[in-house]
This record gives C-alpha cells, structure tokens and sequence, in this order.
C-alpha cells in the first residue's frame, strides 16, 4: 500500500511505525531482536527509543526525528518498538497513557502535514472505515470508538452531521479523531510482554525511570490544598480534580473550570501546577502558560470560574445534588456548604462541650 519505487517506502514506515506495514518490515525484513538490542548498528535506534520515553515523561511530547537518509530511517523505524519494550519494563500505568498519549499526538502533527488523499490512505491502513468527499466522513462506530475519551459536547455524537451511518467531520477533528483512535490502541496494547533479556537490556533506563515516576507520585501526593476542603466542593469539581488526580484527561473547558475555581479559592500558582503535572497531556510549556492565563499573572485578568448553566452547556455537570438547587455557581456550592459545616462542627462541640465544675 505504501509502496515507493524500489518497493515499500521506507520513510512512510518511519514515519508512521504503528502502520501493520512496518511491524511487518520488521519482522520480515529486519534481524533478531537481540541483534537489534545489542549491535551497534543498531545504537541510533536504541538511542532514538529512550529518548522517546524520556520526553514522553518530562514533556509530554515527542521530538521529531531526523529522516533524511535510510540509515535514518531505518532508527526512527526501529526506535518505536524499541521505547514501547522500554515502557513495557517500566510497566506504570501513567507511563503508558503520557507514552501513548505523545506518540498519538506526533502522528497528528504528522498527518497534518499530509494531503488528503494519502490522509485518507493512512486512514484506512488503520482499519477505520472512511472515505472523503468534499468533507471527511467516518462510519459512526469508530467515531464513537475513536473519541470515547474525549470529552465536552463538541465530541458528542448528536452534534455532527451522519449521512448513511457516516460522521461528517472537519479536516481538524477528523485528525482528532485519529489521533484519538491511536492513542486508544497504543494504551491496549501496552504493556507487552517481556522477559528477563529485555528487563536487563534495558535495567539502567527503567531504573531511572521508576525514581522518576516515583518522584512524580511523591510530589503529588504532598500537594497541599491549604485551607481549601476539598469535601466541600460541589460534585461537578470534585469529579474533575478527582480525574486529573487519576492521572486521566480532562478537556480544556474542564481545565478552565477547575483552575479558575482553584484559583478563586485562593490557591495559587505554584499548588495548582502541581496538580496538573499528573495529568498524562501535561506538557510544561503549555500547561504553566493556561495556569498563567487563567489565574491573570500574564494576562492580568483573573477569571472567574463558570457558572452552573455554563457548566451544563459544557457537559461537566455531572447532575446537581440537593444542595446544588439552592445555588447558581460552583463557588456558591463550595461557600454554603462550607458554612454549613463549620456551624455543624461549633454546634457538635458546643454539645459535646464539658459542663463546667460546680463550685
Ligand atoms: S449544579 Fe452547579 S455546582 Fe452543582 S454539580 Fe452542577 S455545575 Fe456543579
């Protein structure tokens, strides 16, 4: 399918090495395993694969890896399976999903430099059911496969238009679309298998990257909310700091809501950076520029966290409970209810108070 003069391309394979043309290169074409771990032909390769795994953790994001001539090609070929092995050792949970997240997020960045016939080519190499015809059209069930992870009403089914069981989709979200169907199939099939040749092929590196994530864990767990009670806040952000907590993505109105109530509260930046550096898309640059934004340090406004009717139009209402009737803004939720149980507390320890000794 992706043939060029001489047979397959190798710089397609290169560039996109999850296609099943690549890992059938390299089972057909390429040597042993232990060659490809060992020799030092094969150093660039190895170097390009830890490399990947590193980023992948420090940044959230991939470099791009040069491609000029096939001896290049051929280690940004082998340097994907080899950082999924190296991920595959380390065998975290977090390291899977920020490792798949920013290998997905590569090849969009990838595909949005492809026209869109070869865009549809990579498609349909992927097992995904679509074609183009003025728009991009995807059969609704990988649509629905694809963006199961993406949230907000942007990504719900019923505001698109679906001709004969097809999506109608811009160039844009057919991208994101496909960057959402990588990612889902890069986290399943992680981690893989690996025995002791491999766990000591790379033992150094998995070292290192086990401190790090540990670092990480350390981190986040003594973040400290300060006077802020979390079990006071209202369902809506207590589900979504309990998402980023997890580790999970949250979409970008969701981010907006959670640091701009955070912020509100009275947190500042430093605590709410930690918090998002859970998050497997968290990527420094851009995640210390929304915190920025968000709570006015360079953008001199300091936002006010939406109101509940924005929230619902959002999709980030999880559905209001009792005390959510009286209230008209999350805000509002956290200070009632805050209320109420501070004079809960004085009126159990003013009943529970000892009684004075009689003279
Ligand atoms: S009603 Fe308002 S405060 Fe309650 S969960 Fe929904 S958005 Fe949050």
């Amino acid at each position: 399918m992706f043939g060029g003069e001489g047979g397959l391309d190798l710089k397609v394979l290169a560039t996109y090495p999850f296609l099943p043309e690549a890992s059938r290169y390299i089972r057909e074409e390429g040597p042993p395993l232990e060659e490809v771990l060992e020799h030092r032909a094969f150093g660039n390769s190895r170097h390009l694969a830890k490399e990947k795994v590193f980023s992948s953790l420090e940044s959230g994001e991939l470099p791009e890896l040069p491609m000029s001539s096939p001896p290049e090609c051929l280690a940004a070929l082998y340097a994907y399976p080899l950082a999924r092995i190296l991920v595959s050792c380390v065998g975290d949970p977090f390291l899977i999903r920020r490792f798949s997240l920013a290998e997905a997020s590569l090849a969009r960045r990838r595909f949005s430099r492809e026209d869109p016939a070869f865009l549809m080519q990579l498609s349909q190499a992927l097992r995904l059911d679509s074609s183009i015809d003025g728009s991009y059209r995807l059969h609704f069930s990988d649509f629905l496969e694809a963006t199961k992870r993406l949230r907000g009403k942007e990504w719900k089914l019923i505001n698109h238009p679906v001709q004969s069981g097809y999506v109608i989709l811009s160039r844009e979200k057919f991208l994101r679309v496909l960057e959402g169907h990588l990612r889902n199939r890069f986290e399943e099939e992680l981690p893989l298998e690996v025995n002791e040749f491999l766990l000591e092929a790379f033992w150094e590196d998995v070292a290192k990257l086990r401190e790090m994530l540990q670092e990480r864990k350390s981190n986040l767990q003594s973040t400290d909310l300060g006077r802020i009670t979390v079990a006071n806040f209202p369902p809506c952000t207590q589900g979504l700091l309990a998402t980023v907590l997890a580790s999970e993505n949250v979409p970008h109105q969701g981010r907006f809501a959670l640091v701009s109530f955070l912020n509100n509260l009275g947190l500042g930046f430093e605590e709410i950076y930690r918090i998002f550096a859970s998050v497997p898309d968290f990527r420094e640059s851009v995640t210390r520029y929304q915190i920025e934004h968000i709570t006015g340090r360079i953008s001199g406004t300091e936002y006010t966290s939406p109101e509940c009717s924005t929230m619902k139009s959002y999709g980030l209402c999880p559905g209001p409970d009792s005390l959510c009737q009286r209230i008209t803004h999350p805000l509002g939720y956290y200070r009632l209810k805050t209320r109420t149980m501070s004079r809960r507390s004085e009126t159990g320890s003013m009943a529970k108070a000892p009684t004075p000794p009689e003279e």
